[in-house]
């Protein structure tokens, strides 16, 4: 190191602190990266990697951004999940001995980003600490978005894998964790996608305490781990931002049980956020029912739909409120109109807390709180009690908006720099220098029109630049008119620029005016700015109940478009749904209409439905509508139905399609089984199982005994509600054997020698050889089908005589005649296996 210059000394000594992240390093106009940042980020930026010297032999790797369009290049970086530690210079270089001072201002990260294209309009962008607790063996989870003030803590005493089901449910753009719990559970934390910080705050649990009760002073008693993983988050934030973070006002405790459990890959089947085709919103459930007009309503939309509720109560309250939104369009219509015109006020007030409010977000912030009393009108009007009920002690904060009506004026400059912000008659002093500078200006005006007057030169001009001042412009063919007093300042191509004893006097007054009425109006905004930045905490409290009604308002929208209906629920672990139908296919398949369907789950005759029928029936488009009709009426929303008589339901298992998991680098039977076992070790009777073509991802018969015994266990010990879709026919006599096992099929008809799809679900199971058809609609070659119809044919011929034979045996068995029975057994076709195997073949080509 010795040999290096001091400047990349220092360089390597900042660096050497921040390993983790692209140091910034500020050298004049530039941000520039050296050595390995400089070769990754060249890369990552596309920009050109240069060189430099650095006072060893090789030249040391170099590029840079210029500072003025530096903001782009972080997003960007930020964007594929790095970290930038902005290196700025904190001395003045014309007055530094040696090296200009530099210091790490700030470190942004995709956890704490404020601004940017990072911040997805509508989504949030969460931070979360994992913390663990080994004398509890628990773990804490603190989760925080800053750009919306949002902080949540709960406690998972579980296993590994319930803090992952937790934290995918956050899509989180960082994760903090302590370097043991990262190398332990590294593979299953690869399932979420997210930076990882590996991060501990290495000081005792009563600085933790402090530093979270600092924040947080009304806060209940919480467990350690959640308090470590909170201490830990703050202290993060802290020593990034370098600054406190005053506007995170309450932390949410909550208890995981409180709501129903959705694992990643029931989220991932289901489509509940996105489409497991090409992972866009559009397409998923989120995308049909969010139709809310502000982004903090769609981002509770998005929370919700991440936490179903297990409480009636609560589901019922939001259902009456999107009820009295159903039932009266003109109060919809009217709300709708008002929120259209409230702007993101959790962001808006984060950047007024965080201090980095522009004149603007504070304009955007009264105009939005402006529609708050019509809001609140509109609702009384309306007579909706429950709506009422939302609205009764809203807090319309009208002092923040005249503040702000008083003191800004209408749309206001973005930036500060030059002025313009404040209205006039707000500041008393700030209107004696306005008075001044336009005084100063009128003076100007008149010195032109005096001076043109005097010297007769019709085109003389006064002028303002930055180097010069003020000045008087005569030209080139006027100069023999200048007179004396005029002093020469500059000389252009074709003019000449003078200033006078008295412009110069006059130019000193002005020009401080113009100076001093800047600096003031940059103290009387940063003052109007604390100022609302007190009120964070009731604005926060606005908005929150504004998401509120904006998403009910959505709910009740999507409801009246598509005929939903509330759902009723009852204490008896019924599922009654009458022509039920999938809301997003019905919504974006054109062409045909989608045909509704029943279902009835109990815990009596119908607890486990085994559903039969060729590909492309709609078997687990069938299974995938119930499991989303019962989120959606637990989420508070209408349901796509003729009516739905639902129970509460704590958690739902899927295993839906063979989707491999490729990050986890397991085989997709392995995962199959994974998942199945989840769903029947986990499930209670309250649950709600669906699992699709078990035990295909293996050979026939090891398949077909691992679905037959799943089905079984589920029957005898796990009670949880079961759809079951098969291609193994032979499962289908489980319904004569077990009494909470029926048989359900997709009906398919033939007509002019072809299938035809009717998707619609019927009691019994299918009949077996409409695979064949399938795979002659599919164009599967003449001989293949000929031949399958043939084994078909003599599979059933041979099956039948087996079974009189089985039935011989029974017969023979009566008269207890036991040896002729072992013999008659081995006398079975034994070609009969090889041709079922063969029979397999063929449908599994088929199927596939
Ligand atoms: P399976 O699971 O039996 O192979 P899917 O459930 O994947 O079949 O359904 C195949 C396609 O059939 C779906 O993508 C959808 O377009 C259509 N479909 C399924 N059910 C219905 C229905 N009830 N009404 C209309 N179309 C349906």
């Amino acid at each position: 190191m010795a040999t290096y210059t001091p400047m990349i000394q220092q360089y390597l000594s900042i660096k050497a602190e921040y390993p983790d992240a692209f140091l910034f390093f500020r050298l004049g106009d530039f941000y520039e990266m050296f050595f390995e940042d400089a070769e990754v980020a060249s890369r990552e930026l596309e920009i050109t990697l240069t060189g430099r010297d650095g006072g060893v032999e090789e030249r040391i790797p170099m590029c840079g951004v210029p500072y003025h369009s530096a903001e782009s290049y972080i997003n960007r970086l930020i964007e594929k999940g790095y970290k930038v530690a902005m290196c700025e210079q904190v001395e003045d270089p014309k007055t530094a001995k040696g090296v200009v001072k530099r210091e790490v201002i700030r470190v942004i990260t995709p956890g704490t980003v404020m601004e940017g294209k990072v911040l997805e309009q509508r989504g949030n962008n969460y931070l979360v600490s994992v913390a663990y607790d080994a004398v509890l063996d628990s773990f804490g989870l603190s989760v925080s978005d800053v750009s919306t003030g949002e902080f949540y803590g709960t406690e998972i005493t579980r296993n590994f894998e319930d803090v992952i089901m937790e934290l995918s449910q956050y899509h989180p753009s960082e994760v903090l964790i302590e370097e043991d719990i990262y190398q332990q559970h590294i593979h299953l934390l690869q399932q979420v996608n997210a930076t990882y910080t590996v991060w501990k705050e290495n000081i005792k649990l009563e600085q933790l305490n402090q530093i979270v009760s600092e924040h947080f002073p009304h806060l209940e008693p919480i467990s350690k781990s959640i308090l470590i993983s909170a201490g830990n988050l703050l202290s993060y934030l802290h020593k990034t931002q370098h600054k406190r973070f005053v506007h995170f006002n309450e932390f949410r405790i909550y208890d995981t049980n409180q709501y129903m459990v959705l694992d990643t890959f029931t989220r991932r089947n289901l489509e509940l956020t996105q489409t497991s085709r090409d992972q866009s919103k559009k397409g998923s459930l989120l995308w049909l029912l969010d139709q809310t007009e502000t982004a903090m309503g769609s981002r509770l939309l998005r929370r919700w739909l991440d936490k179903p509720l297990l409480s009636v109560h609560r589901i019922e309250e939001r259902l009456s409120g999107v009820e009295a939104l159903y039932n009266n369009l003109i109060l919809a219509e009217d709300l709708s109109d008002q929120l259209k015109q409230v702007y993101d006020l959790e962001r808006i007030i984060s950047k007024v807390s965080y201090g980095n409010a522009t004149p603007k977000d504070l304009y955007l912030l009264r105009k939005s709180l402006e529609r708050v009393p019509a809001i609140i009108q509109i609702v009384i009007e309306s007579e909706a009690d429950p709506l009422k009920k939302i609205v009764k002690d809203f807090d319309l904060v009208q002092d923040v908006s005249s503040l702000i009506e008083k003191s800004i004026v209408d749309d206001p400059p973005i930036s500060l720099k030059d002025g313009g912000v404040i209205k006039r008659g707000f500041h008393q002093k700030l209107d004696q220098y306005y008075i001044a500078s336009t005084e100063g200006k009128q003076w100007l005006q008149d010195l032109e029109f005096r001076e043109r007057e005097e010297t007769g030169i019709k085109s003389l001009k006064v002028g303002f630049n930055k180097v010069f001042g003020y000045y008087i412009e005569v030209t080139r063919s006027n100069l023999s008119q200048v007179p004396d007093r005029y002093i020469r300042k500059q000389t252009l191509a074709n003019a000449e620029r003078y200033i006078t004893e008295e412009l110069k006097e006059k130019e000193s007054q002005i020009l401080e005016a113009d100076e001093k009425m800047l600096d003031l109006e940059y103290q009387v905004f940063i003052e109007i700015r604390d100022a609302v930045s007190k009120q964070t905490q009731r604005l926060q409290q606005l908005a929150q109940k504004i998401a509120y009604l904006d998403v009910l308002l959505s709910f009740a929208k999507v409801s009246l478009k598509y005929s939903y209906v509330r759902p009723t629920f009852n204490q008896l672990g019924h599922i009654t749904i009458k022509k039920g139908r999938h809301p997003v296919i019905e919504a974006v398949q054109k062409g045909h209409p989608y045909i509704p369907n029943d279902v009835i789950l109990n815990q009596h005759q119908e607890q486990i439905l085994l559903i039969t029928g060729p590909n492309m029936a709609g078997k687990s488009t069938y299974m995938r509508q119930i499991a989303i009709t019962v989120i959606m009426a637990q989420i508070g929303c209408f349901v796509p139905a003729e009516s739905a008589d639902l129970s509460m339901i704590d958690r739902i298992f899927t295993r839906i399609g063979a989707g491999d998991d490729l990050t986890s680098g397991q085989s997709t039977f392995m995962v199959e089984m994974t998942e199945t076992k989840q769903a029947i070790t986990q499930a209670t009777s309250n649950s709600l199982i669906l699992l699709d073509e078990i035990g295909r991802g293996t050979s026939t018969y090891d398949g077909m005994a691992l679905a037959q015994a799943v089905i079984e266990y589920i029957h005898e010990h796990v009670n949880a509600k079961t759809l079951f879709s098969t291609h193994y026919h032979e499962l289908t006599s489980l319904a004569d054997r077990f009494p909470r096992i029926q048989n359900v099929h997709v009906n398919v008809i033939e007509k002019d020698g072809k299938v035809v799809f009717l998707h619609k679900i019927e009691k019994g199971k299918a009949d077996r050889s409409y695979g064949i058809h399938v795979a002659e609609l599919a164009g599967m070659p003449k001989e293949v089908i000929k031949n399958a119809k043939k084994i078909l044919e003599d599979l059933e011929a041979q099956s039948k005589r087996a079974q009189e034979s089985e039935n011989d045996l029974v017969q023979l068995e009566l008269f207890e005649i036991e040896p002729k029975m072992k013999a008659s057994k081995k006398s079975i076709d034994p070609s009969l296996n090889e041709k079922i195997a063969l029979y397999e073949k063929v449908m599994t080509q088929i199927d596939s």
